[in-house]
């Protein structure tokens, strides 16, 4: 038998379980191990790791843990994209997907992809994959990965928007909410006859999604997400 020392950042707390909070902890272990694997098997996805360190010295994921060695594990920093990011939804996000959508961010949310699927679209489409599910993202293929901390999807979309740098991609009012189709702009005359009467009173500017004919204004909810999305910048 083997054991190592791990020593995780505080921000791993609320991932590891209670007794493995402290400073620092011993794990046991037989045969050749990876630090990943060891790692995974505390269930913190390897898309939750950033910098790793044996003795001090920096190491990969694919490392093989020594007797002895002294691990230290640092979280991934917020990812500065270089092209719009893009996202695949696991089937329970749908509030979540309508808020990313909501800001003009490209999300494909299906509430019947099953892990599979969702891995595979993952990879093959470049999609960051937003889930709860652990071992969703521990699944070896998944590169680009976030494991949502809170159930609230306003809190989610926090998470996101911080994790991914997403201010500057921010495009409100751009992309349909029900089928993440880009919205194009209408006149008034063309939707009069489906808008409700406060509604043809209130409002001039609409868009309409070419895809499903969702007609969109800026209402009570973009109003809300304006409020978000300031009080998101100030943060
Ligand atoms: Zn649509």
């Amino acid at each position: 038998m083997k054991t190592a020392r791990f020593h995780f950042d505080d921000e791993f707390h609320p991932l590891l379980s209670r007794d493995k909070r402290s400073d620092g902890f011993d794990l046991s272990f037989r045969g050749p191990q990876s630090v990943k694997h060891l790692i995974e098997s505390l269930r913190v996805p390897h898309t939750e790791i950033g910098p790793l360190k044996a003795n001090g010295e920096s190491i990969g994921l694919d490392y093989l843990v020594h007797d002895g060695d002294q691990i230290e594990v640092r979280p991934d920093a917020p990812e500065v994209c270089q092209t719009e990011p893009r996202f695949v939804l696991d089937g329970h996000l749908g509030r979540l997907a309508a808020h990313l959508r909501m800001l003009g961010l490209d999300c494909l949310y299906r509430s019947d992809y099953d892990d599979p699927e969702l891995a595979k679209v993952s990879v093959s489409d470049d999609r960051i994959l937003l889930t709860r599910d652990r071992l969703l993202l521990m699944q070896k293929r998944i590169t680009r990965g976030y494991l949502l901390r809170s159930l609230d999807p306003e809190e989610q979309l926090r998470e996101v928007v911080k994790r991914y740098q997403l201010i500057q991609w921010i495009k409100p009012f751009c992309r349909c909410l029900r089928c993440n189709h880009p919205l194009e702009s209408i006149s008034k005359e063309a939707v009069l006859e489906r808008l409700e009467p406060l509604t043809k009173f209130y409002f001039e500017d609409f868009r309409i999604c070419p895809a499903c004919g969702q007609i969109y204004w800026k209402g009570s909810h973009y109003e809300r997400m304006q409020k978000l999305i300031e009080q998101i910048r100030k943060e």
